[in-house]
């Protein structure tokens, strides 16, 4: 078939397998011709592990880290009508290129949120590397079964207490406008925060811990966003923030039990991924973020970003804010990145988002996540979506 992408609102149903895997090589690249990193933990574990900062962050501890990896994500695999979701694609392609430098990846696709997964990894780490060093939580999802109950928690992505209104961008249209985002229940609060906070992480360490298979000085990273204060109304002091906020708490349980830095989260820019494409607000402030990062020299992709904290913040006696965490989000919240956001902010409308953000750019990258756009792929050519490229 000759397969194109189908957009609907802010998701792709469709992903290209050569786009995809020209996508990885290209990260793989980057990272390759930035050098090794001596001190990488060699067995690293990534939950998230096929698309934005998980695939980067397998990307980097493999290409440069030299590291063997175990990977979890949720994908739907291709049927002879259908493509599979970009995450297939990635896996295979990163799996690919990983062999060809020596490592033997062991990938696992299912809910990383279930009991069972856990087991099955369990049961992989010690048929293959025996003990893992590092454990990278990457997963961003919108709902979550509960083991212990069936529930299913649905997050939302809502402001807390009184509705806000804000600014928005339709990324399809190009048209920016106001709106009122009304704010969530206790309930949807609640669930949230089971879903996008850290109990599954807890989970995850409590069992690898009993089950034996931590390294001594074994260390676990997990991912948020602060960000600025153009999108705290929905973000930092809504529903995701109040699972953020559980995150930095479970990350200073996990240390009092593990080490003092065997437990880290990691706050990271904006960048475009699925997940973040969802968030009301992201995507204008990311279209005005972009441009103004590009134009002050400052762009950094989900493989710029990892490169650096794997280069230059995984060491002993790095820097860590007042809650303990390790920034990467520096050069988005640079002085002069955020005063010139915070000026273009008010002056955006429909008519100057042209000149003052980089829509184009936006969706250009945001195809990309589905493997559409990337020279040198002949997207006219008829493909059988089950087939894996070598
Ligand atoms: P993403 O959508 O690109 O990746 C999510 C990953 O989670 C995918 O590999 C997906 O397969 C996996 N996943 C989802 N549900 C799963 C399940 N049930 N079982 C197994 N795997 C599952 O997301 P991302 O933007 O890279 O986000 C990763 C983390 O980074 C999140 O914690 C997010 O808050 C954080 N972060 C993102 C940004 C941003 O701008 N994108 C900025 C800072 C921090």
């Amino acid at each position: 078939m000759i397969i194109e992408p189908r957009v609907r609102g802010f998701i792709c149903t469709t992903a290209h397998p050569a786009g995809c895997a020209a996508n990885v090589r290209e990260q793989i690249a980057y990272v390759t011709q930035q050098g090794t990193i001596a001190n990488c933990p060699k067995r690293v574990a990534v939950l998230g592990c096929s698309t934005g900062y998980g695939l980067a962050s397998r990307i980097v501890a493999t290409f440069a880290g030299g590291a063997e990896t175990i990977g979890v994500s949720f994908e739907r695999p291709p049927t002879e009508k259908r493509t599979s979701t970009a995450g297939w694609y990635n896996n295979r392609a990163f799996e690919i290129e990983a062999r060809k430098i020596g490592r033997s990846p062991v990938t696992l696709e299912g809910d990383a949120f279930s009991d069972a997964m856990k087991t099955d990894f369990i049961n992989s780490v010690r048929e293959t590397f025996g003990q893992i060093d590092l454990l990278v939580y990457s997963m961003a999802a919108p709902t979550r079964t509960d083991p212990d109950t069936g529930e299913i928690y649905r997050s939302a992505i809502k402001p807390l207490g009184a509705p806000v209104d804000i600014k928005t961008l339709n990324t399809e249209t190009g048209e920016v406008y106001e709106t009122t985002i009304t704010p969530a229940s206790e309930e949807e609060a609640a669930a949230t925060v089971a879903v996008m906070g850290g109990d599954d992480w807890m989970r995850w360490i409590d069992q690898l811990s009993d089950a034996g298979v931590l390294a001594p000085g074994f260390q676990t990273l997990n991912y948020t966003y602060i960000g600025s204060e153009l999108t705290w109304p929905i973000y930092w002091n809504g529903t995701l923030g109040r699972a953020k906020v559980d995150l930095d708490r479970k990350a200073e349980e996990l240390r009092a039990r593990l080490g003092k830095d065997a437990a880290r989260v990691v706050a990271l820019k904006a960048v475009v991924t699925q997940a973040s494409s969802a968030i009301p607000v992201v995507p204008l402030y990311g279209t005005v973020l972009f441009k103004v990062m590009e134009q002050l020299g400052h762009h950094e992709g989900c493989i710029e970003q990892i490169d650096r904290l794997f280069r230059t913040r995984l060491g002993p006696n790095v820097d860590l804010d007042e809650a303990q965490r390790i920034r990467l989000d520096d050069w988005e919240l640079s002085p002069e990145v955020q005063a010139e956001v915070l000026r273009r902010w008010p002056l955006l409308t429909t008519e100057t988002l042209g000149e003052l953000a980089d829509l184009p750019g936006f969706r250009s990258q945001f195809l990309r996540l589905f493997g559409f756009g990337i020279d040198g792929i002949d997207y006219a050519q008829d493909v059988d979506p089950r087939v894996v490229l070598a």
